[in-house]
């Protein structure tokens, strides 16, 4: 599933490929649920003959701009991937929106689960308006004060705290369970539990873990690739995340897989205690 450092990976390969290209036309939309806010007509409209300026991300989002302040905004939910098909490429199979460019190149959104989405804006600030009410702040850019703002007064679970896009951006399954693998602490914690020397660690674990995993070029466990076809290498550095029974690296602990709020979660008994504020350990499923 693509999250913040996948999304972030496919949007710098972009930045360093298809500025100055131009849409000529789009295509290949069988799924009318792929465009949620505009009709393909529309779409046409406002995308054909505009030059893409500038390529990046907010949250899970990836934000392509095109000259006259026209956004062309892809998420991939579950299993989707942005491609850049050379000229004469085959379309891939599960093709449902595709940019044709001047160049003959093709940037499509591939999904076989169809859950992904492009949203299309006539202006950067309604976009923004959008998506920054469905998004919390990026976690690259919090700090301490932040994330203590951001947790106070909310008794929730830690771990679904971190999923909440409303909280914390861009953050999945995944890299929430490595940020607390690595800070220590418990996913069943109370958020507004933590001491501030948690908050701290959480918050510096995050960015890490977000930050290597950018480094790596995201993780590639099943359907990611960036935007190039290639797959990500921070499969091979993970700590916790699907691996049960696997010894932690840190105490030679088996790693134990519980589920929280229906989310597969991978911890260290050993290393990530609950205190006495966690919910009772009875809330849980164990699998
Ligand atoms: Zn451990």
């Amino acid at each position: 599933v693509p999250e913040l450092p996948e999304v972030e990976t496919t949007a710098r390969v972009l930045q360093a490929t298809i500025l100055g290209a131009t849409i000529v036309d789009i295509d290949s939309i069988d799924w009318p649920r792929m465009l949620p806010n505009a009709t393909v007509d529309v779409a046409r409209a406002l995308l054909t003959g505009r030059t893409v300026c500038s390529v990046g991300r907010r949250g899970k989002y990836l934000l392509i701009e095109l000259l006259g302040d026209v956004w062309l905004v892809v998420h991939r939910k579950m299993s989707g991937n942005v491609l850049l098909l050379d000229p004469g490429a085959d379309t891939p199979r599960h093709t449902h929106f595709r940019a044709v460019l001047d160049d003959g190149r093709s940037l499509v959104l591939e999904d076989a689960r169809k859950f992904g989405r492009v949203h299309v804006f006539a202006d950067g600030s309604t976009m923004r308006e959008k998506i920054d009410r469905r998004l919390g702040p990026e976690p690259l850019t919090l700090d301490t004060r932040g994330v203590t703002r951001l947790l106070a007064g909310r008794s929730g679970r830690i771990k679904s705290l971190l999923l909440d896009q409303a909280v914390f951006a861009g953050v999945g399954n995944l890299y929430a369970d490595e940020a607390l693998w690595l800070a220590r602490i418990h996913p069943l914690r109370a958020a507004d539990s933590l001491s501030s020397a948690e908050r701290g660690r959480l918050i510096s674990s995050l960015r890490h873990v977000l930050e290597a995993a950018i480094g790596r070029r995201g993780t590639s466990l099943s359907d990611y690739v960036d935007a190039l076809g290639q797959a990500g290498d921070n499969q091979n550095y993970l700590e916790a995340y699907g691996r049960d029974g696997q010894p932690c690296s840190r105490c030679g602990r088996s790693i134990q897989r519980i589920v929280v709020g229906q989310r597969g979660t991978w911890h260290c008994p050993r290393c990530q205690r609950p205190r006495p504020r966690s919910f009772p350990r009875t809330a849980v499923v164990a699998l």
